[in-house]
């Protein structure tokens, strides 16, 4: 199992108390397969891919990644972990202003160290692969906010990650461009084998995925297959 989440819990300080926004989450989602996680606004589902990412530590529980178990890890191993296994997709496009679409890839490999040349041939691929081939040169302004969606995809793809992990990639498309990106999401699960998560509002978009879970109140509801 690529990605794995048993029976996690999380907690965040709330006044004197604390509200718990996952509550004995499991999860387990296979190399090239798509999971989609839909729920209400604050049930939970954010705070499930903070957790896989290895951004938050759960109070409670196990997350494996790319059969790395992460709860030994410090901070240090997880940021590598990171690094190495596991691209996210944040709910805003944030992109570098001054960079253009190929340096925001070519700054990813930067950081952990790739030859420049092969780096940038694998940039370019992956920008065609997205279906920006002709838009390399173009920096953020210039790009359509779809475009600058397949743009942050494009580079979490960069070092070849075996998690992916995407928030609400849609939420400022609509709805036509936005099933064009859960589309190409299904095909970069498949071909790269990625173990992936989307979470989505629509839930036309999150038919489209191999898996379907539902969260409410931190809860997984029901998983079924979509
Ligand atoms: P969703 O992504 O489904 O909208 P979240 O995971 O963002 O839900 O939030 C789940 C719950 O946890 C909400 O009640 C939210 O207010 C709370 N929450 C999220 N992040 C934090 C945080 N950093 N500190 C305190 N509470 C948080
Ligand atoms: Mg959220």
């Amino acid at each position: 199992m690529t990605l794995l989440l048993d029976d996690v819990t999380l907690t965040y300080p709330d006044g004197d108390g604390r509200l718990t926004a996952l509550d004995a989450v499991s999860l387990e989602v296979p190399a090239g397969h798509l999971t989609a996680v839909v729920g209400p606004s604050g049930s939970g589902k954010s705070s499930l891919l903070a957790v896989a990412a290895t951004l938050v530590t759960p109070d409670r529980g196990r997350v494996v990644v790319a059969g790395t178990e992460t709860g030994p890890l410090d901070r240090a191993g997880r940021a590598a972990l990171r690094r190495e296994r596991i691209g996210i997709v944040f709910q805003q496009p944030n992109l570098l202003a001054s960079l253009t679409a190929v340096e925001q890839l070519q700054v990813m490999a930067h950081l952990s160290g790739g030859k420049p040349k092969a780096v940038r041939g694998r940039a370019l691929a992956l920008l065609d692969a997205v279906g920006l081939a002709d838009q390399a040169a173009r920096r953020p302004h210039q790009l359509s906010g779809g475009q600058r969606q397949r743009v942050t995809l494009a580079r979490a793809l960069m070092n070849e990650p075996s998690v992916l992990l995407v928030d609400e990639p849609t939420s400022a498309l609509d709805h036509e461009r936005g099933a064009a990106i859960v589309e190409l999401l299904t095909t970069l699960t498949r071909e790269r084998g990625t173990a992936t998560v989307l979470v989505t509002h629509d839930r036309a978009h999150a038919s489209r995925a191999d898996t379907l879970i539902e969260v409410e109140d931190g809860r997984v509801r029901s998983g079924t297959r979509a």
